[in-house]
């Protein structure tokens, strides 16, 4: 039974929100795949990195593992959203796995500017998190010429071979502002560092950033729905504070709200992660409804409708039965 809407109390709904082309597809991807081989279905890492998404595919068939090694030999596996480097691709061939290549495309594009930068013989500064699945994957294609710069403050600590001759490339799901301030000091340092040819950071994380920041600033608390491991979720959480909520909260799910962040509140932000189902954000909406926030007004600075078709072997698999 919920309570009625309180007066003056409403919700401040960010658009665009939750699922982006790249997401939509690699889940897509595993659940054509379960329907059409039939399970299970392998998947190297979180498919995406939400929760409730690998929750909801493990119950249909699939398995996801963290290695190659631990897929049967000969066997299907997915590769996640994140991509994979060229080591990977070689251990699942040596295996003789059949693979889908449910890499973004725009995760893709960043793989192939390394290539690029590092068969010219350049340094490459990638910004981005040591140890996250899409940075490995990158680094990969060309791990003697990356060196991965996680912050502003690690600027001083990078080493080149030669200034002249220096890029930068950058995971795609960063804060834009802070990326901006490190590529602002890489060049103070290296003057003649170039750009990537066009934008890492991709559309859907830029996009989410930029409703986030318009929607912050009339907010007393801005929920964020995302994982925890969701790197373009916890960006937005961090941006809503810059942005000038007076708070700002993950959760993967409405059940791990705790209603006393909303003393005193009169207007709840909420947007959600590219890799978050509608759905729990819908439950979020349902849960604050309950404390008297009825009223809800969508807050919207850009529309998309990029989307990006299935991968091409699976596509085909797909096509030829019809
Ligand atoms: Fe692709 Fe961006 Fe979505 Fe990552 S967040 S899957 S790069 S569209």
């Amino acid at each position: 039974p919920g309570a009625a809407a309180v007066p003056g109390r409403r919700i401040l709904l960010a658009a665009p929100r939750g699922y982006c082309a790249g997401v939509d597809r690699a889940v897509d991807a595993v659940e054509k795949a379960l329907e059409h081989y039939g399970a299970p279905v392998y998947v190297r890492k979180e498919i995406v990195h939400n929760k409730y998404v690998v929750e909801t595919l493990t119950s249909r068939g699939a398995i996801f593992v963290d290695e190659t090694d631990e897929v049967p030999e000969g066997a299907r596996v997915v590769f996640s959203a994140h991509g994979v480097s060229p080591a990977v691709h070689a251990a699942a061939a040596a295996r003789n796995l059949a693979t889908i290549d449910a890499t973004c495309p725009l995760v893709t594009k960043v793989h192939k500017e390394a290539v690029r930068f590092a068969r010219d013989d350049m340094d490459i500064l990638l910004i981005g998190h040591d140890g996250h699945e899409e940075v490995e994957g990158t680094q990969g294609e060309a791990p003697d010429h990356i060196q991965v710069v996680n912050s502003p403050d690690e600027v001083d600590k990078v080493v080149v071979r030669d200034p002249e001759n220096i890029v930068w490339l950058s995971q795609t799901t960063l804060s834009v502002d802070e990326t901006m301030e490190t590529v602002r000091r890489l060049r103070e340092r290296f003057p003649a560092l170039q750009d990537p040819p066009s934008d890492d950071i991709c559309y859907a994380t830029q996009n989410r950033q930029v409703a986030v920041k318009k929607m912050a600033p009339d907010c007393d608390v801005v929920i964020v729905v995302g994982s925890a491991n969701s790197s373009n979720s916890v960006r937005l959480v961090e941006v809503a504070l810059e942005a000038g909520a007076r708070a700002s909260y993950r959760v993967d799910r409405a059940q791990e709200i705790d209603d006393s962040w909303f003393e005193g509140a009169s207007t709840v932000g909420l947007t959600s992660g590219a890799s978050v189902p509608e759905i729990l954000v819908r439950d979020v909406i349902t849960h604050l409804g309950r404390l008297g926030y009825g009223e809800v007004e969508e807050v919207r600075t850009a529309t998309e409708d990029i989307i990006f078709s299935l991968p091409k072997n699976l596509r085909a698999d797909l096509k030829a039965s019809g």
